[in-house]
């Protein structure tokens, strides 16, 4: 008598980033309600009778991947005029400034919404399944969240959505934000349904005063949840800290309290090993994001550095370019390029910080990040159309990281359902998705060109 499940992936290259690692050539996932039963060997319809079989024939099996740092409305500018037509910024803070908060001054709920929609099923298109989103829109606070929580929810995504908490502009801001935070944190943990969760974000050091970190470390430690913020992305943080408090951002960080394991510190470009070590004394993750790094000029993380020193490292993508396969082909060059060494990195120390360093990051690796029975069936089927090379256990990773784009992701499942199959979007009807999106967007244009004076800012004012 065989047992039943609701889904069999048969005779596929399953690629578990499980413990060992292990990669089987020819195998099965077994999947029923929404979970991950079995991987073994094999043909698995000798053991299974399954409602759906998708055979694996050229087809590559792996964990859904995990942005550990986005911005949906990164969407809102990404490949826009805005990059073609202004000029660009010349600094990091230029960059902020005239761009990053002329934006988010101008966003409303609608907006968020639309990001929040388009990002979603660019993730899913290409095989993100979970993330890690920080909105800014300081116009649009109050109930905001709701709003990227129901655009990934309607294409299917799950993940984390929290406000960057700022005072760039009044000190009573950035505690509106930390209240907001808390009613979405509370909202969504305490629902089985909600699919986006909330934690706690601060945008940077250098935006926030001591009482905005510690009110935050303090919330975050009340729930349970994680929590985020920029960290030393430009030498703009550094030398505020210095200026302002004596101190490098990590070294006034652990100062007050604020680091630990829940902590996910977002870039790090500019941190020198002391503060490197305190990040591994308290068990800091950091997520790196290379693209975005790379069109803000700001400088490349000493990744291999954090890797020698035991740090964990996951890869984001700053709401830049929302395709994995990417961002981890950028992670994987650019430590090459900038330290004159082909070593640093191998194909698999990239996949890793793109699915299981990831979850961990966010405390998710219990239930997402490998392959392996008990885990959410939250899975990614790739079939490229066109392999110039062998593609077997030996050389999957290879293939990953040097061949295949987010087009060869053929099927996305997250607990068990589809989101994708056959190369498409099936949650939402992207065409009606993107036309509403897209006037949106024109709109939100339009209102960033008519007042584009006044987004001549200081970037502090307390
Ligand atoms: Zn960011």
């Amino acid at each position: 008598m065989k047992d039943k499940v609701d889904m069999l992936i048969n005779n596929a290259l399953v690629v578990t980033m499980n413990k060992n690692r292990d990669v089987i050539p020819r195998g099965f996932v077994a999947v029923r309600d929404g979970k991950i039963v079995d991987v073994g060997v094999g043909d698995g319809t000798s053991k299974y009778e399954a409602e759906e079989v998708i055979e694996g024939r050229r087809t590559i099996v792996t964990p859904g991947f995990v942005c550990a740092h986005t911005h949906f409305y990164g969407v809102l500018l990404a490949a826009s005029t805005w990059f073609g037509l202004i000029e660009p910024p010349t600094d990091f803070q230029q960059n902020l400034q005239r761009i990053w908060w002329a934006l988010d001054e101008n966003i409303t709920h609608d907006d968020i919404y639309a990001a929040s929609l388009m990002g979603s099923i660019m993730f899913a298109r290409t095989g993100t399944t979970f993330f890690k989103d920080m909105n800014s829109s300081p116009n649009s606070v109050t109930n905001g969240l709701d709003y990227i929580r129901k655009g990934a929810e309607e294409v299917g995504l799950r993940g984390y959505a929290g406000f960057c908490a700022t005072q760039r502009r009044s000190l009573e801001e950035g505690f509106k934000i930390i209240a907001e935070n808390e009613r979405f944190v509370r909202e969504t943990h305490a629902d089985p349904k909600a699919k986006v969760k909330g934690f706690f974000a601060v945008h940077a050091s250098f935006t926030v005063t001591d009482d905005v970190l510690i009110k935050t470390k303090e919330l975050a430690d009340k729930y349970g949840t994680i929590y985020a913020m920029h960290v030393e992305e430009g030498l703009i943080d550094v030398y505020h800290n210095i200026e302002r408090y004596g101190k490098r951002p990590v070294e006034r960080l652990r100062d007050i309290g604020f680091l630990s394991d829940r902590f996910v510190a977002v870039h790090v470009v500019q941190a020198i090993d002391e503060e490197l070590k305190i990040i591994k004394e308290y068990g800091v993750h950091v997520a790196h994001n290379a693209m975005s790094n790379m069109i803000n000029g700001v400088g490349v993380p000493r990744i291999q550095r954090m890797l020698e020193l035991g740090i964990n490292v996951a890869i984001g993508n700053d709401g830049y370019v929302f395709d994995v396969f990417d961002n981890m082909r950028s992670t994987y060059l650019v430590h090459k390029v900038v330290n004159k060494d082909p070593r640093i990195l191998a194909p698999l120390d990239v996949i890793e910080m793109a699915t299981i360093n990831a979850a961990k990051a966010l405390h998710v690796d219990d239930r997402i990040g490998s392959i392996e029975p008990g885990k959410d069936a939250d899975i990614v089927i790739i079939r490229p159309e066109f392999v110039p090379t062998p593609l077997n256990e030996k050389t999957v990773y290879g293939h990953m990281v040097n061949t295949f784009t987010g087009q060869d992701v053929w099927g996305v499942l997250v607990e068990g359902r589809w989101v994708t199959k056959e190369r498409k979007v099936v949650t939402v009807d992207v065409e009606d998705a993107m036309e509403r999106a897209h006037k949106t967007i024109a709109r939100l244009w339009d209102r960033m060109a008519s007042m584009e004076e006044k987004y001549k800012i200081e970037y502090l004012r307390t």
